[in-house]
């Protein structure tokens, strides 16, 4: 994989704030990189690093294998789709679209043609002559993307893309931004606070709170071995339970926890101790649930009873009291028509996961 944006060492103070504490990170071409976290993470701050709008306190910016820390945002081969669209709302979207070329002085027939091109690439030929106020929130999201494309940047840089849109449509435009993404080869970073939309467009993702990255990886990799309470908490929904670390065979580790009201047995591996504190994470879906004593002897497996049950049509939610009062959740795939719906409230049963299924943090 070649390294097309390189961040090194950057941190932004504000005062004595530390907004972007130190991170690193190395971008391929063609990526669509998403910068993930809370609120005040930070993220939208280092995107404006990236766009040249705001200078780091210290590191510095490569794109292309050129420094650009120092460069102003017009000289940098890179474009920004900011929060709110900035659209002319007087301009026709043919017109919004154009805009950008007129003001670099392209001559007009150029400017016809890519406008075109750009227009079909957001499917939105048909609207040309529209205003932006008769248009719908998803296609004034569209005029914006195609702005932003038409000067063909090599980087884009999307903020917060999609947070205008109602749900359904956001779904929609995620796979229409990825498929935009694809044709272009543009590599894209997005920054978003919604890991649903995080996992679903990106390639990689970095895991952002107070200024710091806490993981990179694919969203395959943060979902399923997340490497801190923070991720394993921020990305769907999980179980954690505390424990103590009480046996390391060759292949597995079995932790003691009370929380559980069982001893679990995880993969084996080597960074730990006898005695030591961990957190181990188990998803909703990767727990079996049912009236029967499971007898697999590595999986772990604990007594309760339904607390709460929900029927979403292909999955059935429970909530699971264990004897020591904790709620486990389990999420299960409803296969057969009526089979999987034979548990009720307060009915006793087992659950059970496998040791491959468990997440061992150690912070
Ligand atoms: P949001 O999703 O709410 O936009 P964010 O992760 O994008 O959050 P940033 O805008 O990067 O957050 O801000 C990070 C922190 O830096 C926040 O605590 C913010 O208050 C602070 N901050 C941002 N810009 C400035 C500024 N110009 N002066 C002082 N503090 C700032």
């Amino acid at each position: 994989m070649k390294d097309f944006i390189r961040i090194r060492g950057i941190s932004k103070y504000f005062g004595d704030f530390a907004a972007v504490d130190d991170v690193s990170l190395d971008i391929a071409k063609g990526e669509l990189f998403s910068i993930l976290g809370g609120s005040g993470c930070g993220k939208t701050t280092l995107l404006r690093i990236l766009a040249g709008f705001e200078l780091p306190t210290k590191g510095t910016v490569e794109i292309d294998g050129v420094d650009v820390t120092n460069q102003p945002p017009y000289q940098r081969p890179v474009n920004m789709m900011f929060q709110s669209y900035a659209i002319f709302p007087h301009m026709s979207v043919a017109k919004n679209v154009a805009y950008g070329l007129q003001k670099e002085g392209v001559a007009r027939t150029d400017i016809e043609k890519r406008v075109d091109q750009a227009l079909d690439l957001v499917q939105l030929r048909d609207f040309a002559k529209r205003k932006p106020d008769q248009l719908s929130g998803g296609q004034r999201q569209r005029v914006a993307l195609a702005r932003a494309i038409i000067k063909r940047p090599k980087v884009l840089l999307l903020d917060e893309p999609l947070a205008a849109l109602d749900k359904k449509l956001r779904e929609r435009t995620q796979f229409e931004l990825m498929n935009i993404q694809d044709e272009l080869g543009i590599t894209f970073v997005v920054v978003t606070h919604d890991q649903e939309e995080a996992m679903t467009l990106s390639t990689r993702i970095a895991v952002m709170e107070q200024g710091r990255f806490l993981q990179i990886g694919t969203p395959l990799e943060i979902y399923e071995y997340p490497r801190n309470r923070f991720v394993a908490d921020f990305i769907g929904t999980i179980n954690t339970f505390d424990g103590t670390v009480q046996q390391i065979d060759e292949n597995t580790l079995v932790i003691d926890s009370e929380e559980a009201g069982t001893t679990i047995t995880a993969l084996g591996r080597h960074d730990v101790v006898v005695g030591q504190k961990v957190c181990v994470a188990v998803r909703p879906e990767k727990i079996f649930v049912g009236k029967d004593e499971p007898d697999n002897s590595e999986d772990t497996r604990v007594r309760g009873v339904v607390h709460d049950l929900g029927y979403l049509g292909n999955l059935s939610l429970y909530r699971i009291k264990l004897v020591n009062d904790n709620i486990v959740l389990v999420s299960s795939q409803n296969r057969r028509r009526s089979a999987s719906r034979f548990l009720e409230w307060e009915d006793e049963v087992w659950i059970s996961w496998r040791p491959r299924s468990v997440a061992v943090l150690l912070e």
